[in-house]
């Protein structure tokens, strides 16, 4: 029996034997009192690498742009997010829920941008009107997920932080993929985050650590969401356990992730050679690739093929009404690259199972 493909999401990643040991081996400390030796290491370098002040661990995504939002915006206040982004679609609303933070969504649009003249428009008002919420930040993600894991373009993040800085609104910016990003475009990561005041990366995904995401931006920021971070239950004490493997993780996983697109890529090929899907975008431009069923072109519907691949050893997500993701990350080689699209070639040339 071959193992499962597993192409749902790069969360799925195990950490490496070498996190492992790091993990194992890690000297450590409390770092509520700021005493873990090996969390000070992760929160430097990746203050650094993003070319920051300051850096948090925090224990999750979920956490860093909560602790972001809140930093940016007080009770009251306005986040403007885009409609599509996780922060507004899978994040449970913890900053309206927790921080009394009015989300206002904008339509992302096709690629993965929240139009200037809508952030604009949603922050033009008169401050001396009782009626209006105030914003206070501008949250923008990239590489976007729910649009493809596009990337914004660095002439467009430019363009945002002018508009936030205009506005006298932060900007933040949920990176949760940014080496991704960084790579699909051929630019440092430090290039892309030197337009926010804040931003939140996963060590947790593609970069295999087994859990963690941190916080970059000016000290004062950092400070502020290490008191929110601590507030929300996020202050862990021998958490060095976590940040040897995120040590490991932006030491030696950041260049491989070249394999993840190449493979994304190579699944893409394969999959625009079958009739009755649709790839779109076409190519991948980082780790993912999306697509959906050509109804005119077959008898499955996702749900038939997504559950058709399942039964054959290859996982894939439902993701946004009708669009199928595929992930490539460190536990997908070519070959199982190849065997996804040969169970999917399969699928198509067979009927859907009764009901579905
Ligand atoms: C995964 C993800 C998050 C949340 O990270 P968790 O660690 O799962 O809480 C936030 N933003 C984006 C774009 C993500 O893909």
């Amino acid at each position: 029996m071959n193992h499962v493909v597993e192409l749902r999401s790069d969360t799925f990643t195990l950490p490496t034997p070498r996190m492992l040991r790091a993990a194992a081996e890690a000297r450590l400390g409390d770092d509520v009192y700021g005493e873990d030796p090996t969390v000070t290491e992760l929160e430097e370098l990746s203050a650094k690498l993003l070319g920051k002040e300051a850096a948090c661990l925090m224990p999750s995504g979920t956490m860093a742009n909560l602790a972001a939002l809140l930093t940016h915006s007080p009770r009251g206040g306005k986040a403007i997010v885009g409609a599509e982004s996780d922060i507004y679609v899978y994040e449970a609303g913890g900053a309206a829920v927790l921080g009394g933070v009015v989300y206002e969504p904008i339509p992302t649009a096709a690629d993965g941008t929240l139009p200037l003249d809508a952030v604009v428009e949603a922050c033009e008002v008169d401050a001396d009107d009782p009626q209006f919420a105030l914003p206070s930040v501008l949250s923008i993600e990239t590489p976007q997920n729910r649009r493809g894991g596009i990337p914004l373009p660095p002439a467009y993040l430019a363009e945002a932080a002018a508009v936030a800085r205009a506005q006298g609104i932060a900007l933040h910016l949920d990176g949760a993929r940014i080496f991704n990003a960084a790579l699909a475009l051929g630019v440092p990561a430090a290039d892309l985050a030197a337009h926010a005041d804040t931003v939140q990366f996963c060590l947790s995904k593609g970069l295999s650590a087994p859990i963690g995401s941190m916080l970059a931006g000016d000290a004062r920021s950092i400070a502020t969401a290490r008191r929110i971070r601590k507030m929300l239950g996020g202050g862990m004490r021998q958490a060095g356990m976590i940040a040897a493997c995120g040590i490991i993780a932006l030491n030696e996983m950041v260049d491989r992730l070249a394999d993840d697109h190449a493979h994304a890529a190579r699944l893409a090929a394969g999959l625009a050679e079958l009739p009755g899907l649709r790839l779109d975008p076409e190519p991948p431009r980082t780790n993912m690739v999306f697509f959906s069923v050509d109804r005119d072109a077959t008898a499955h519907t996702t749900a038939s093929l997504i559950d058709a691949a399942h039964a054959r050893g290859v996982r894939m997500a439902e993701l946004g009404r009708d669009r199928i993701r595929a992930v490539t990350h460190s536990g997908v080689t070519a070959g199982d690259v190849d065997r996804a699209v040969t169970v999917l070639a399969e699928v198509l040339s067979s009927a859907p199972a009764a009901g579905r």
